[in-house]
């Protein structure tokens, strides 16, 4: 349902304080829009000085996530995909660190022809050009500003979307600003006066916000409102409350009914006739709130202190739970524990072991110890990249007699059943890394091809045997040991197409042990719950009942 008229922009932005949920709201709203019809794209805008976050700790940072062109990107893009179900791009995501390598590079090149290179109009002029490239099929370009408000490093971008505002023409752009009323007991009351500081700030810099969606822990009331309304400049309508609610799925239905879809429709001048067609967010919405089970899968990684390290894959998690309508309870089990204690008393109750993506030594003594629990006690067993591959260095030592079977991301060894590629295809390019080049950039990454042999596990939970998943690795298992390991009864069940790859492993006879070299958690959707992960909280249900 397009009305023919040109694209509008939703400029989010956010103050108060950090971690409020932007990038939530941005793909929530999106979700909202997308009921009624309007064709949505979501972008983020990140004012950090890293090319991408490729490089950065996920302690700190969060989850990389990887979209299908091989972009390593800001978290929230897999917010946005998860509610919008459109893959997001290496064209949605950009950092101050990418803009700055851009206008460097042709400033070395002579293209400013002398010219003084300057934040504005160089910079401001970069991200301009970001925001509005390739929008022209879609009714609504959402556009959420990483950080919040008077960081120091967000200014460019705070100016290039305050000139948006005024270069584009009348009625097509809305500032939205997502900020925090804290209740303070002792006085009993929503406290308004950090919005209004945070307004006064976005204000001084140029940008009168339309729309505040003021996250709290209860209603707003009437008087609270009319203040925010008063005192920053915006409607009363225009005062969205945005509550606290137990699942992010439930965020669209609860923006719907603040009202949020129709004021920014208004800001537009759309009057909508009918109304957003949200029945499968209810549905999603009504199985998480009514479980009639619940498993316990054990996540057994390094990064388990930040929880948004691993974001896509507790989503994915939740999905398969929607799938088979049972709570999925996680416990996060820090993988070292498992090199100094012996892993029963921790993993006692649990369904289900996953052990996740990781990078470098710490740990994966422990992640072995794990695949080897699962294996043994016929525990289902979900590995994936990294988790696979400590899954094949366990068989490899366990069950082939290599005993010194290990990755050579830990450095040198006599035997390499993982180990680095130097070259691999993508289509019909021959792509190279270097041993020892950069770290930033040089995986394996984006969406790749798979071929699945025919009556495995694996096969029959696709349904096919041509998949494509999304990869982000250095590291592969070893050809050269395949012959022995599935000897050994490691099925090889899933290869690269031309067959050179090592895609998926599983253990013959084992109620569910599946190791794949991908991320399958990243395209998981609550409403497509990815195949893996329902087949895996299928198998942790039926491990509920031995048990
Ligand atoms: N560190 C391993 C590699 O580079 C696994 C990476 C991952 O789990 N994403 O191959």
């Amino acid at each position: 349902m397009t009305d023919g008229t040109s694209t509008r922009y939703v400029f989010i932005t956010g103050g108060v304080v950090s971690s409020l949920g932007k990038g939530l709201a941005s793909a929530a709203l999106a979700a909202v829009l997308q009921a009624r019809g309007y064709r949505v794209r979501l972008r983020k805008l990140d004012p950090y000085l890293n090319v991408d976050p490729g490089t950065m700790s996920p302690t700190q940072h969060g989850e990389v996530f990887v979209t299908d062109d091989g972009a390593e990107t800001d978290l929230d893009l897999g917010h946005y995909e998860r509610f919008t179900g459109l893959p997001a791009t290496r064209a949605d995501n950009i950092t101050t660190g990418r803009i700055y390598q851009d206008i460097i590079a042709k400033e070395r090149r002579g293209d400013y022809l002398g010219a003084t290179i300057q934040v504005i109009p160089h910079v401001t002029n970069a991200i301009k050009a970001f925001v509005l490239d390739g929008n022209d099929a879609f009714d609504f370009v959402l556009v959420e500003i990483g950080g919040t408000v008077g960081d120091i490093e967000g200014l460019p971008f705070f100016e290039a979307i305050r000139q948006l505002g005024q270069e584009m023409p009348r009625g097509a752009t809305l500032f939205m600003h997502l900020t925090l009323l804290p209740y303070i007991p002792s006085a009993g009351e929503l406290k308004t006066k950090p919005t209004q500081h945070s307004v006064k700030e976005l204000r001084s810099i140029g940008i009168q916000p339309d729309i505040l969606l003021c996250r709290c822990d209860r209603p707003i009331p009437e008087e609270e409102r009319r203040k925010l309304g008063l005192f920053c400049n915006v409607r009363e309508s225009a005062v969205i409350e945005a509550r606290d609610v137990d699942s992010i799925y439930d965020v669209p239905l609860s923006y719907r009914a603040a009202g949020l879809d129709r004021e920014v429709l208004a800001h537009f001048g759309i009057a909508p006739e009918e109304e957003p067609r949200l029945d499968k967010w209810r549905t999603i919405s009504e199985r998480v709130r009514n479980p009639e089970g619940e498993v316990s899968i054990a996540i057994v990684g390094k990064y388990t202190g930040l929880k948004d390290a691993y974001k896509s894959l507790s989503e994915a998690l939740t999905h398969g739970g929607i799938a088979n309508r049972v709570r999925v309870n996680l416990e996060w089990i820090e993988s070292e524990v498992f090199e100094r204690e012996d892993p029963a008393p921790f993993l006692e109750g649990i369904h289900g072991i996953l052990v996740p993506g990781g990078f470098g030594q710490r740990g994966a003594e422990g992640k072995i110890r794990a695949a080897r629990y699962a294996r043994e006690r016929r525990i289902p067993y979900f590995g994936i990249c990294f988790g696979m591959q400590m899954a094949v260095i366990e068989a490899a030592r366990s069950l082939a007699g290599i005993d010194a079977a290990n990755s050579t991301e830990f450095g040198e060894t006599r035997e390499p059943v993982v180990g680095l590629l130097t070259e691999w295809l993508k289509g019909n390019e021959l792509e190279r890394r270097a041993q020892a080049g950069d770290l930033g950039g040089t995986m394996r990454l984006g969406a790749y091809g798979a071929t699945l042999r025919e009556g495995t596990r694996i096969a029959e939970i696709y349904g096919d045997t041509e998949i494509s998943e999304r990869h982000r690795h250095r590291y592969e298992v070893n050809m050269a040991y395949r012959e022995r390991l599935e000897a050994a009864g490691l099925c090889f069940s899933g290869t690269s197409p031309d067959g050179l790859l090592p895609e998926t492993v599983e253990h013959v006879g084992h109620p569910w042990f599946i190791g794949v070299q991908f991320h399958p958690e990243l395209k998981s959707r609550p409403f497509e719950p990815h195949p893996l992960f329902r087949s895996f909280v299928a198998a942790a249900i039926e491990q509920s009942r031995l048990v």
